[in-house]
C-alpha cells in the first residue's frame, strides 16, 4: 500500500539521512527502483512529473500500474507516489487519482498567491492524509536553451509556507536540473543553514540531485535536507546501456530484438544508480 510520505521524512530528519525520490516514466523504470528499493530495506518516493504522467497515460494509470507493482513484487518497504512539480490543478487531479503525496511548485507565483494556494491543498491533503511539498525559490535549469544558476530562497518567505503546515519544503539554493554547467558555484550552504533554522523539524527537499558533489550531499543532509530528487541521472545510466546494448550489435544476435531483452540492461543500470543513491544518501536499512 502506498504511504504518505511524512512518517519516513520525519524519521530521516531524526536520523540524519535523506530519502531518495527517483523520477518513473514507464514500467521498467517503476519495477527497477521498486525492486531496489526492496532489496536495500529502504524507504523510496516515486516521483512522476506533469509530462510523465501525461506519457503514462494519465495519473490513474500510474496509480495504478504502481499499486499492482507493489503487490506483485511484494514489496514491503515504505513506498510514496508523489506528484513532482505539480500546477494548482495537477495536484487536484493526483489527490483524487490516488497519489500519496503531492508538490505544488507555486514559487512562480507572487508569495500571497503562493501562500493562499497552498493553503488550500494543506487543507484537502490533511483530510486524506497526503504527504503536500511546497516550493520556495525556483529550482534552476535549462529552459530555452538558457541554464540558470538556480536561484536561493529568501528564508523569510520559507517559514511562511512551512507556518502553513506543509509536509516539506523545496527551498531554491542555488541548485539546478538536469546537468550541471562548468561553472556552477555549488550549493549555497549559507542560505540552506539560515532555511534550516527558520523551518526547526520540517524537511527540506533538495531539488536536481544528479551531479551534486558526494561531499556536498552529505552537507547538506547535515543541514536539514531529508528527500533528494534524483532524476536525470537514471536516464543518462538508461541511455547509456542501452547505447552499449544497441552498438555491441546484440539486438541483431538472436532474440536481442525482444523489447525485454532490449529493456534489459538499461533496466539494470537504472537499478544500479539508485542503489549508489540509496546508499550515499544513507536510506539502505532503514525500512527493517
Ligand atoms: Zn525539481
Amino acid at each position: 500500500m502506498l504511504v504518505s510520505a511524512k512518517e519516513m521524512l520525519t524519521k530521516a530528519k531524526a536520523g540524519k539521512y535523506a530519502v531518495g525520490q527517483f523520477n518513473i516514466n514507464n514500467l521498467e523504470w517503476t519495477k527497477a527502483i521498486l525492486q531496489t528499493a526492496q532489496e536495500l530495506a529502504s524507504p523510496v518516493i516515486l516521483g512522476v512529473s506533469e509530462g510523465a504522467g501525461k506519457y503514462m497515460c494519465g495519473f490513474k494509470t500510474v496509480v495504478g500500474m504502481v499499486n499492482g507493482m507493489l503487490d506483485g513484487l511484494g514489496i514491503t518497504v515504505d513506498v510514496a507516489l508523489h506528484l513532482d512539480h505539480g500546477t494548482y490543478e495537477g495536484a487536484l487531479k493526483c489527490i483524487e487519482a490516488g497519489f500519496s503525496s503531492v508538490m505544488f511548485d507555486g514559487s512562480h507565483y507572487p508569495i500571497a498567491e503562493n501562500v493562499e494556494k497552498t493553503k488550500t491543498l494543506v487543507k484537502l491533503c490533511a483530510e486524506k492524509g497526503i504527504s503536500l511539498e511546497a516550493e520556495v525559490g525556483s529550482i534552476g535549469g535549462e529552459e530555452d536553451g538558457v541554464v540558470g544558476m538556480g536561484e536561493c530562497a529568501d528564508p523569510e518567505e520559507c517559514k511562511m509556507i512551512a507556518d502553513l503546515g506543509v509536509t516539506m519544503l523545496a527551498a531554491g539554493i542555488g541548485n539546478i536540473h538536469g546537468k550541471y554547467p562548468e561553472n556552477w558555484p555549488g550549493l549555497s550552504f549559507e542560505t540552506l543553514a539560515a532555511v534550516s533554522e527558520k523551518v526547526g523539524d520540517l524537511p527540506l527537499v533538495l531539488h536536481g540531485g544528479t551531479g551534486i558533489p558526494a561531499d556536498m550531499i552529505k552537507k547538506a543532509i547535515s543541514l536539514g535536507v531529508s528527500k533528494i530528487n534524483v532524476n536525470t541521472e537514471c536516464q543518462l545510466a538508461f541511455q547509456a546501456a542501452t547505447r552499449a546494448y544497441i552498438e555491441a550489435g546484440k539486438d541483431l544476435q538472436g532474440k536481442g530484438y525482444d523489447p525485454r531483452k532490449l529493456l534489459a540492461p538499461g533496466t539494470e543500470a537504472i537499478k544500479e544508480t539508485v542503489k549508489e543513491k540509496m546508499e550515499l544518501f544513507g536510506s539502505v536499512g532503514k525500512n527493517s
